[in-house]
């Protein structure tokens, strides 16, 4: 490990509260904490054992503070290398003259993510764990931070270092064909190859499968409600949100723009939008309402299609598009409403050939309403079967197995056919494409985009 020059930032968030930390990380932090804090026991900050807190007096930059300090020696420290956290009181310009301290004393202020990048680079943590590490930061419900914290714990990297690990398997058996090129070997290897090769294939599909639920849980469930005004949508998501959000009257068109509202249902986030009702409509406002309201159809996970009719003519429209979003693999819910007012359930029939999932409720009542709320959370958590294998969240994740895949096929389906040395090509790209999640491989402009969504400090 390259012993680094020593780095400053306050780790707490900015702001008022009980207690502030200020990091230092670096080739001899100790040195610096001995210039600005007189321990109460009196031993000298050099001979501080590790791990073990102590109270005394902060020496800030034109005050002083009473608090605590620890020592973490390398390599058991966050980044790495040696490390030392001053514990201050949690005032704004208390945090502020603690971190001027340290840097009239030498630190350089680290950059956004430079702690979490040195423990990156110091073996301590994968590229994935330390997405998943920003992703349980930003995370904005259970599920959320559940996610990132598999990521974080490097679920996803064993995954990929075994994938990469079969394919240094199959590259091996490559080179002893190349290498002792004599009758039977070939076969032989042309038959192991291709079944690494599938068996990577099959490893990472099933990878990318997860990759639709794992954004939803990240990001949140995209929740699209559409119906002819007065369907009760405004009702319905007032009672799905628990609060008013919506305005409800009994005069159509009254929701003219899209009405958005997020709730936690069984730890996962949904961000439900009620759309303007969708009808063909003369008034201008109401036209541009109507467009909004595609759009966001088309753009969401879920679409919930409200009726109190059967399906027929009224609808055209609407189940013209819910046909295309659930073409375009949206899930497709059709509610009918006002299930208190009588003849819901033969309603309901009408639409049970066209569409899987069909229920009744009353958004009045609140009758039906958990069982839309179970079919909402079974849905959102149907891609990630298995809690105890990874699945993805990212983006960048996402694009890096479908090339890796992409070029795993490609190399496949000239098993037998092309020579052997584009084969190990191909296959040494995939392996390489693949390091690119761990890091193992990743270019410099990965890596920097990476730790650039990180807060100074952390
Ligand atoms: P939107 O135009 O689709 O948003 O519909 P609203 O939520 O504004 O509701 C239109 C009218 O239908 C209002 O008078 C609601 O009180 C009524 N309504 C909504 N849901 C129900 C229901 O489940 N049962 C009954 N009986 N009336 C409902």
């Amino acid at each position: 490990m390259v012993l680094q020059e020593n780095i400053a930032a306050i780790s707490t968030p900015s702001g008022v509260g009980g207690v502030a930390i200020i990091r230092i990380s670096g080739e001899n932090p100790l040195a610096i904490l001995s210039q600005m804090f007189r321990p109460a026991c009196g031993i000298a900050v050099e001979r501080f054992q590790p791990f073990r807190m102590y109270t005394g007096t902060i020496l800030a930059e034109g005050f002083e503070d009473h608090g605590m300090a620890v020592f973490f020696r390398s390599p058991k420290s966050y980044t790495g290398e040696n490390v030392v956290e001053i514990h201050c009181h949690g005032g704004v310009a208390i945090q502020r003259g603690v971190l001027e301290r340290c840097l009239a004393l030498g630190c350089r202020l680290a950059t956004r993510g430079e702690f979490t990048r040195r423990a990156f680079l110091n073996g301590k943590l994968s590229l994935s764990s330390s997405e998943g590490l920003i992703d349980m930061i930003h995370a904005e419900s259970r599920a959320g931070v559940a996610a990132g914290y598999a990521l974080y714990r490097e679920k996803l990297y064993e995954q990929i270092e075994s994938i990469r690990k079969d394919l240094t398997f199959a590259l091996a058996q490559i080179d002893v064909q190349i290498d002792y090129p004599e009758e039977g070997v070939e076969e032989v290897t042309a038959e192991e190859t291709h079944s690494a090769l599938q068996k990577a294939i099959t490893a990472l599909t099933a990878l990318a499968a997860t990759y639709r639920s794992g954004s939803m849980i990240k990001n949140g469930v995209k929740v699209a409600l559409c119906g002819r005004p007065n369907t009760g949508k405004s009702s319905l998501l007032n009672a799905l949100l628990g609060r008013e959000k919506a305005i409800v009257t009994e005069i159509a068109g009254t929701t003219r723009d899209v009405v958005e509202g997020d709730t936690e249902l069984g730890g996962v986030t949904f961000r439900f939008s009620d759309t303007a009702g969708i009808r063909e409509s003369e008034d201008r406002v109401e036209k541009l309402g109507v467009d909004r309201s595609k759009k966001v159809a088309e753009n969401a996970d879920i679409l919930l299609f409200l009726t109190e009719t059967p399906m027929g003519e009224e609808d055209a429209e609407l189940i013209a598009l819910a046909t295309a979003c659930k073409a375009a693999g949206e899930k497709v819910i059709v509610v009918v409403n006002k299930s208190d007012l009588g003849g819901a359930e033969q309603t309901a029939t009408t639409y049970k050939n066209a569409f899987d999932t069909v229920l009744t409720l009353s958004a009045k009542t609140g009758e039906g309403l958990q069982a839309l709320k179970t079919v909402l959370t079974e849905y959102a958590a149907s891609g990630k079967a298995d809690s105890e294998l990874a699945y993805l969240t990212e983006r960048r994740h996402f694009d890096v197995i479908e090339e890796a895949r992409l070029m795993l096929q490609n190399a496949l389906s000239g098993v037998g056919i092309l020579p052997i040395d584009l084969l190990a090509a191909d296959l040494t790209e995939a392996w390489k494409k693949l390091g690119e999640i761990t890091g193992a491989t990743a270019p410099e402009e990965v890596i920097d985009e990476i730790f650039d969504k990180f807060c100074v400090g952390k």
